[in-house]
């Protein structure tokens, strides 16, 4: 079964097309500066990637763009449109509405629109991208899986905000939680290294990547997580600042006179690694900075490895314990600095890393001590290969329905012969 990934943000569009059958990727790619100058379609079949300059001046021309060189003679990976059994497109956010990914229909795609609100540079482009894809694929069916969806789970006591409950009620404002796609295909990967099934199993699972999130996956249902309303709370990020009193935004906007669109642009993209070391919002240059001895550079580390320390505690105390501890993503896959700072003196806790192993490359692993009654694992994320997993269930799940529907029928048939 072949099944076309699309991942649409305000000025691009991510791709890929996998073959669950044989499970490999036929094919990878990336649309960039969608609607603006300059718009650059990278692709790679496995080959090396190849870059085409081409305008794009929305989505739907992203997409045509796209499709044509899927089918291309020479260079696609298929021979028609035909070849693709389901697109599975991933939605930022599905709000309260849903709790796990649906087929697309008329009613889906107003609730996605409804959503629009809580991510307004993902799901209106993600809209258009499914508009597209009806009109250029209307007979292949679409599946939507949502970043949201892992984390309707939560319980009210963590999802709801200690504001006039109006506030939820009227206005929707609760914790949606984001990356959710990402914890679930970690913590499903990690129980199956462990042998063992999620259902079991208490994980804590840190997405660390430019956005980063944790969360606490108890036998297999999402209990808490560290993004809110928006995908700003939580752990300090590479641009983002993550939790900090409510108050030093107020306080920052009345003293500095700034705008409500002003403070968000400073906690947006001008906080995290990047505010305090004041050099990048890149892990790996904030590192290097790091060891030639800048001193906000060292802060800024102590300070990242902090916030994820923090909320390690909080979730082992949320769920009584947990059977391992997950990292993936840029930099909970790569930095072994990273990981050993924000475990360490965690032993107390059954929590002991490895050196040797942590410092160990590529791959899917195991990096705590034996005697680490908590284990540490670190698991590259596939959110494309959960998203036509998804799929794949679905279509599975609507063939067997009308198998069952076409025997019902039958037998009534046979009853009134
Ligand atoms: P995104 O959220 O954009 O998908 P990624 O998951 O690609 O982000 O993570 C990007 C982050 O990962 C950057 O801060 C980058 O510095 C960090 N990173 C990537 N490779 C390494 C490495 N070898 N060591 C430390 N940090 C790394």
């Amino acid at each position: 079964m072949k099944v076309l990934t699309l991942n649409a943000g305000s000025s691009s569009l991510k791709y890929q097309l996998i073959d669950l059958t044989e499970n490999t990727v036929l094919v990878k790619g990336l649309c960039e500066r969608v609607g603006l100058t300059d718009s650059v379609h990278r692709f790679d079949r496995g080959y090396g990637e190849l870059k085409v300059t081409a305008p794009m001046k929305d989505h739907h021309e992203a997409l045509s763009l796209v499709l044509e060189m899927l089918t291309d003679v020479e260079r696609g990976p298929i021979a028609s449109l035909e070849d693709i059994d389901a697109i599975g497109h991933r939605i930022v956010s599905g709000g309260e509405y849903f709790s796990e990914s649906v087929c697309i229909d008329d009613d889906v795609l107003e609730k996605i629109n409804l959503c629009s609100e809580l991510a307004p540079l993902h799901n209106p482009p993600a809209l258009h991208v499914i508009y597209a894809c009806r009109e250029l694929m209307p007979d292949i069916p679409e599946i939507a899986v949502f970043d949201t969806a892992f984390f309707q789970t939560l319980p009210p006591r963590a999802y709801i905000y200690p504001l006039p409950y109006e506030y939820y009620t009227d206005y929707q404002i609760r914790k949606y939680g984001a990356h959710g796609t990402s914890h679930r295909y970690i913590a499903r990967h990690a129980a199956r290294m462990l042998g063992a099934d999620v259902r079991d199993l208490r994980l804590i699972t840190c997405h660390l990547g430019n956005g980063a999130s944790i969360a606490a996956v108890d036998h297999g249902v999402a209990v808490d997580t560290t993004m809110g309303l928006t995908p700003l709370d939580g752990l300090m990020m590479g641009t983002r600042c993550g939790t900090i009193d409510p108050a030093v935004v107020t306080t920052i906007q009345t003293r500095l006179g700034y705008t409500p669109e002003q403070m968000n642009e400073i906690m947006n993209k001008k906080s995290g690694l990047l505010g305090v070391s004041g050099i990048s919002s890149d892990l790996r240059i904030v590192e290097e900075a790091a060891v030639a001895g800048n001193e906000r550079a060292i802060l800024a580390l102590e300070l990242y490895a902090y916030f994820i320390k923090r909320y390690i505690g909080q979730y082992f105390a949320v769920m009584g314990g947990a059977a391992a501890i997950v990292f993936t993503a840029g930099v909970g896959e790569n930095s072994e600095y990273m990981r050993s700072a924000c475990l360490a003196g965690l032993e107390p806790m059954g929590i002991v890393l490895d050196a040797r192993k942590n410092r160990l490359r590529t791959g899917e692993r195991i990096i705590s001590e034996d005697r680490s009654r908590v284990k540490i694992m670190v698991i590259p994320t596939n959110e494309e290969l959960m998203i036509a997993r998804d799929v794949e269930t679905i279509l599975d799940r609507q063939r067997q329905a009308a198998l069952l529907a076409a025997s019902a029928e039958e037998e009534i048939e046979e009853t009134l012969v």
